[in-house]
This record gives structure tokens, C-alpha cells and sequence, in this order.
């Protein structure tokens, strides 16, 4: 069985679904399991249906029409009609609903969306069944998904997981396609919930790893992970295989790739991940698994996150004091601030922030232990690789700082045993990029 998940845009009109088919029919004989995602920009739009109901109107044509069209484009029976003109209706009310009391908590807002994937799936499974297989769509709660109740970024119960398998198992072997919504699930009191923005990434692999699934497939609109961001490298180019812990590395630094979230439950349980392109399904896409075989190359991807800001923090009293971190810390705390790279030496701190807060008080707070200097328009450059051979990295990467004319302004490696990051000015990252692009992987991947 493999679990084969396909996002908004690979289903965003009658056209790329009628693609998905082609792409879920040759995959028959290795028993698919599909997870979508909303039509194209649906969940966008129906949260802005709520922001208009809010101020008094009712309108959600765009949502109406793309749905509807989809179905007449693609021939489908008066029957299913009837079902999602039912789904429309109650949107319809809900929306009248909030028009009137002029308010939206949370638990309604996931209860209006998830009609994105209520939608989508009805008329992806109609469509399957049009080609011939018997493919049903399903609700996730009706395959056993149960989360709790925080609503917008709800976790899925762990212990619904032997549900899921019994269900999906049960279909599977029947010869069943399930045609289940991303994204939403149920809390025990019977209210619908959603798993946070991107979630059906996290749907696909929950059932993958409760079903232990040959493979999770996401399919996106690239091939893969790539080298680097091919609108800053044109000839970046896409990665065999990574770890679980690199992909995840990757999507925190900026690669927009798979959630780091919804890689956890395929990492704890084994069960390998593959991003495919649906624009070019015959590549094979991006492998993710818990270890490589192959030692494979020095550096697997290069990414860049820009417009940080590094904070320098110098004591005089450090020298043998103790309690200087914990105080400057606890500063960052105290201002909700979350700190991503960190580097120490005796006398001194560096770290880095994100978004560009102000920082007038923070700054102010601070030295009172310290002098502090804010340094914004920065980019972290990350390499994502083998950090057991970090020298040869290290020499290479600052070969070309060097030649680049650029000077490195801080450094951060060892948390993490795949990640060297570090800090260049915003504008020299593209540059540094390039040339790191080139430095790495000259000679292929
Ligand atoms: N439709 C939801 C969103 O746009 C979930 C997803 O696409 O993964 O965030
Ligand atoms: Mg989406």
C-alpha cells in the first residue's frame, strides 16, 4: 500500500485532476491510499468569506463556481451534484451565521474551512470512479482520525492510530481507493478540527506510518528537493535522498518543502517519504528516509533564510561569572523573542532573531548587564550535509567566502549533526549562493 497526497494546486481544476487520475491509476497496482488537499486557493478564500461575513456580507461565489464548474467540466453525475450542492448550502449558512452574530471563535473558523476538503474530495473520488476504480471518499473522522481540541492546530490522537490502519487496512484490502480529506480531523466531542496550515502533509503521513505504508508520496509542483532555490540558482538541481533530520533542517531554514511537522510520524515509525513533481510524475522526486545507504556528497542542499537580525552582546563581567547566559535569556524570554542561531565565547554572545521586531526595548533591557549592538538585514546561509566531514565543508564553503570577497559574521555548527549555518548581509547572500552552488556540486550531486 503506498499513501499518495496530492496539494491544492495539483488539484485546482477540472484539468489537474484529471492529471491526478492518470497519475493514481498507474499507481493501482501498488494499492493507493489518497489524501487531498482543498482546490487551489479554497482554504484562502473561504477564510475570507468569514472576514466579509464578519463585517455583514454574505459572499462566497468564487468557492461556489469553482466547484461547480469543476463537476460540469469533468461530466460527473447529477448525483454528486446533490451532495456538494448540500455541502454549499450549509457553507451558505454558516456564513449567514457569522454574518449575523458578527463574531468567529476559533472552533467555527475550522468548522468553515475544512469544507475545502469536504468539497474536494467528493468530487476527486467521483472522478476516479468515472476512470473505473472504485475509489470512495471519506472524511477523515471516518477513517479514525480523532484530535484534540485545539482548534486551527489541532494534534492527532495517537491512540486513534490502530483505528486508522483497521479502517484504511479493511478498504485497501477490498480494493478500495480511499479518497480521504487532508488537513481535518474530529476532537472527542465531535468537532471539527484542523491540523494548521499545510496539514495535509501530516494526514497523508500520519496514515502512512499508522498503516505502515511502503511509502508516503506528496506530490508537489516541483521535482523534489532541489540543491538550492532555483529562482536564485537556475541550475540547482533535485536531491536523491535525504534523512528525515535534513529534510526537517531544510524546511526550517527556508526550503519550502514538507512541513517539519509532518515528517514525525514517518520518521518515528520508518516508513520513507517521496516528494514527487505532478507536473513531471516519471522523475523519480526526492526520497526521505531515516539513513542513507550512500555516503553520497560533502553538502546535499544549500538554503538561505534573509532579513534576520544578529544581536552582539559583550560583558566585561562574564570572565568567570556565572549566571550572564541565563540572564540574557531570560531577557529574550521575558520579550517573547525566539532565537534561532546562538554562538558564545568568553566575553561575548551572538544570536540571531527572526522577522524583524522592534527592538528598542529589548535593547534597552539588555544593557543593563551588557552593551549590545543590532544588527539587522542579515541572511543565514545553511548548508544541509554531512557534518562528519565538516572540515572539508568548512574549508570549502570559506574558500569561497573568501574569494567572494565576503566576510562571515558568525557561525553556528554541532547542534545539529547535518547543519553549518552562518551570517552574511542580506544582499550578499544570492551572490554567496551562486558560488557555493557552484563550489558543491560542480560536479553533479
Ligand atoms: N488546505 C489546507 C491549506 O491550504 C491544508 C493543505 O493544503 O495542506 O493550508
Ligand atoms: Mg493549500
Amino acid at each position: 500500500m503506498i499513501v499518495m497526497k496530492f496539494g491544492g494546486s495539483s488539484v485546482a481544476n477540472a484539468d489537474r485532476i484529471r492529471h491526478v487520475g492518470r497519475i493514481v491509476q498507474d499507481a493501482l497496482p501498488r494499492k493507493p491510499v489518497v489524501v487531498l488537499s482543498a482546490m487551489g486557493d479554497t482554504t484562502d478564500y473561504l477564510l475570507e468569506a468569514a472576514e466579509k461575513a464578519l463585517e455583514g456580507t454574505v459572499a462566497f461565489d468564487s468557492i461556489k463556481d469553482l466547484h461547480i464548474k469543476t463537476m460540469t467540466d469533468l461530466g460527473l453525475p447529477s448525483s454528486l451534484n446533490q451532495e456538494i450542492q448540500g455541502l454549499l448550502k450549509d457553507l451558505e449558512t454558516l456564513l449567514v451565521g457569522i454574518s449575523l452574530i458578527k463574531e468567529i471563535s476559533p472552533r467555527t473558523k475550522d468548522y468553515l474551512v475544512s469544507f475545502g476538503e469536504r468539497l474536494s474530495v467528493r468530487i476527486g473520488a467521483a472522478y476516479f470512479r468515472s476512470l473505473g476504480f472504485d475509489a470512495r471518499a471519506f472524511d477523515a473522522w471516518d477513517v479514525g482520525f480523532v484530535s484534540d481540541s485545539n482548534y486551527t492546530s489541532a494534534e492527532v490522537r495517537k491512540d486513534c492510530w490502530p483505528v486508522i490502519q483497521e479502517r484504511i487496512g479493511s478498504l485497501v484490502s477490498q480494493g478500495v481507493v480511499p479518497v480521504v480529506t487532508g488537513f481535518i480531523a474530529k476532537d472527542p466531542q465531535g468537532a471539527i478540527t484542523t491540523l494548521g496550515r499545510g496539514g495535509s502533509d501530516l494526514t497523508a503521513t500520519i496514515i502512512g506510518a499508522a498503516c505502515k505504508a511502503e511509502e508516503v508520496q506528496v506530490w508537489k509542483d516541483v521535482d523534489g528537493i532541489l540543491t538550492a532555490d532555483p529562482r536564485l540558482v537556475p541550475d540547482a538541481v533535485p536531491v536523491e535522498a535525504v534523512t528525515y533530520e535534513e529534510a526537517a533542517e531544510l524546511a526550517y531554514f527556508g526550503a519550502q518543502v514538507l512541513h517539519p511537522r509532518s515528517m514525525q510520524p514517518c520518521s518515528a515509525v520508518g516508513i520513507p517519504v517521496r516528494v514527487k513533481n505532478s507536473y513531471n510524475p516519471s522523475a523519480t522526486g526526492t526520497l526521505i528516509v531515516s539513513k542513507l545507504e550512500k555516503r553520497g556528497s560533502l553538502v546535499r542542499a544549500i538554503t538561505t533564510k534573509k532579513n534576520v537580525t544578529l544581536v552582539d552582546i559583550v560583558s566585561s563581567r562574564m570572565l568567570g561569572q556565572y549566571g550572564f547566559l541565563a540572564g540574557v535569556f531570560q531577557c529574550f524570554a521575558d520579550h517573547r523573542l525566539s532565537v534561532d542561531m546562538v554562538a558564545t565565547s568568553e566575553v561575548s554572545i551572538s544570536l540571531t532573531l527572526d522577522a524583524p521586531h522592534d527592538l528598542a526595548h529589548l535593547k534597552r533591557d539588555l544593557e543593563k548587564i551588557a552593551s549590545v549592538d543590532i544588527k539587522k538585514n542579515k541572511a543565514i546561509v545553511t548548508l544541509i550535509g554531512d557534518v562528519r566531514r565538516s572540515s572539508a565543508i568548512l574549508e570549502k564553503a570559506f574558500g569561497v567566502c573568501n574569494q567572494e570577497g565576503v566576510q562571515v559574521q558568525m557561525v553556528s555548527q554541532g547542534a545539529s549533526k547535518v547543519n553549518i549555518s552562518f551570517i552574511v548581509d542580506n544582499e550578499e547572500a544570492p551572490r554567496i549562493i551562486q558560488a557555493l552552488h557552484r563550489e558543491f556540486f560542480k560536479g553533479g550531486v
